[in-house]
């Protein structure tokens, strides 16, 4: 097994192939060697979900530490769980979030709820490569089911919002969970909400993840005709394990992760003055939106960890992805699909319409695009874009962000696939698109180059 095994968002696999209930085990021995003490674990609802937690927590408690399992929960849910329970050293979360059925992924909470740094998790990968000393038989661990988490994470997220405003507009809203794990946190949310909700792909006992996991637009969309034909105030699709939301307008428009992430900063600034986080991949409309409100935006690498921990240690009012990871600092220092749920209904009641405060947005075109490119080659590749774009005025926070007048080209390697990414935005249609395929080509002209 090689030296580094956790990837952007852990440890990701296809099931049985890489990702074995071998690994799993080993896995967690290290783990609970670095951990020690009480453990929770949790998951989303593929079909391995078991067989890897099982794998994770028998490893746990062959060292001697103690496994508080608390079943299907979205990730920020058992973030939440670790953050507010003292006597939890930390969390595993068993998850591939929006990656197809066959992959599944362990995921490392620290104890303090945010996502493990790499420190940690170099740490246990120097475990995991090592003989780990099992506990005598006498000292081994524990395993509890506890199943009040989910409902102690909505009860916290009710309590970050404005519940008494939300529940006097009586909204009604579609949720789809891609039949993943906030199949019952989501619905709970709503109900305590007073908000009417209509499901569809939100139940458990259905294959995962009854559409693609990722909450794409072409692949919401029986959530955004729903929505509509139901005039609903709002839709809502979750990735897998929930950590991400997306919303539809009462008129079934998809709103990109770009916009949410613009409109709560905007609602976020109005509320206080200060700093918005989010990565280099994001649309330039959340600064526009940011500086409009008087905030600062800072960018950072790709990647919700980093984001969070920015957050953190710069005192940040807001922050998140363009993908629908919101990230809400005075409740919890990760993305939270419920808590931006919360947030998004609170918006609507004091802002109108979602449909409304959408179209007082500048517009943005950004083009995505990804390559097919083998792990060992992106640094090749990445090399070869700059000495192509010698001269332009370039950010390298992550990968290579070429900045023009009216626009930037992001090209970065993925840090989970086997893909290199090239986004390019501009207010000009014709000016994205003519850029996103140029580097494009770029980027596979390169890869035919080296090969
Ligand atoms: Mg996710």
């Amino acid at each position: 097994m090689p030296g580094r095994l956790f990837g952007t968002n852990g440890v990701r696999g296809v099931v049985n192939e890489d990702m074995t209930s071998d690994l799993a085990l080993q896995m967690g021995k290290a783990i609970g060697t670095v951990m020690g003490g009480t453990v929770a674990i949790a998951t989303d609802t593929r079909n391995s979900a078991h067989m890897i937690k099982m794998a994770v927590s028998s490893g746990i408690m062959s060292v001697g530490a103690d496994v508080i399992d608390l079943g299907v929960l979205p990730t920020p849910a058992i973030q939440y769980y670790v953050k507010t329970h003292d006597d939890v050293r930390g969390g595993v979360m068993i998850t591939a979030s929006h990656n197809p059925p066959q992959f599944n992924g362990i995921k490392c909470i620290s104890s303090d709820g945010t996502e493990a740094s790499r420190k940690d998790e170099e740490e246990i990968e120097a475990h995991y490569s090592n003989d780990i000393l099992c506990a005598s038989w006498n000292t081994i661990g524990s395993m509890q089911r506890v199943r009040d988490a989910a409902e102690e994470y909505v009860n916290a997220i009710i309590s970050k919002v404005d519940a008494e405003a939300i529940r006097k507009a009586e909204l009604k809203v579609c949720l789809d969970c891609a039949n993943g794990a906030a199949y019952e946190t989501t619905p709970l949310l709503l109900k305590k909400l007073n908000v009417r909700v209509i499901t569809i792909n939100s139940n458990p006992q259905v294959e995962f993840p009854g559409r693609p996991s990722e909450p794409t637009e072409e692949n919401v969309g029986d959530l955004l005709s729903l929505t509509e034909s139901m005039g609903s105030d709002l839709g809502i699709a979750h990735d897998g394990d929930a950590d991400r939301c997306v919303f539809i307008t009462t008129n079934g428009k998809y709103v990109s992760g770009d916009k949410s992430l613009a409109l709560l900063s905007g609602y976020a600034l109005s509320k206080r003055a200060g700093l918005i986080v989010t990565p280099v991949s994001t649309s330039s409309l959340v600064e526009e939106v940011v500086e409009e409100a008087h905030g600062v935006i800072e960018y950072t690498a790709v990647g919700s960890p980093i984001v969070a921990r920015r957050m953190m240690e710069a005192g940040a009012v807001f922050g998140g992805e363009e993908n629908g990871g919101l990230i809400f600092p005075d409740h919890q220092y990760c993305r939270d699909g419920g808590m931006a749920v919360a947030k998004m209904l609170e918006c609507i009641v004091k802002e109108g319409p979602l449909e409304n405060q959408i179209s007082r947005l500048p517009t943005y075109y950004t083009v995505k695009k990804k390559v097919e490119c083998p792990n060992e080659m992106k640094k090749d590749v990445l090399d070869r874009i700059a000495k192509e774009s010698a001269g332009a005025k370039i950010d390298r926070t992550d990968g290579m962000k070429i900045i023009f007048d009216d626009g930037w080209v992001l090209a970065r390697p993925s840090g989970t696939e086997p893909l290199f990414r090239v986004f390019s935005e501009s207010k000009d249609a014709d000016v994205a698109e003519g850029r996103a395929e140029r580097y494009e080509n770029l980027v596979r002209e390169c890869l035919q180059d080296l090969s």
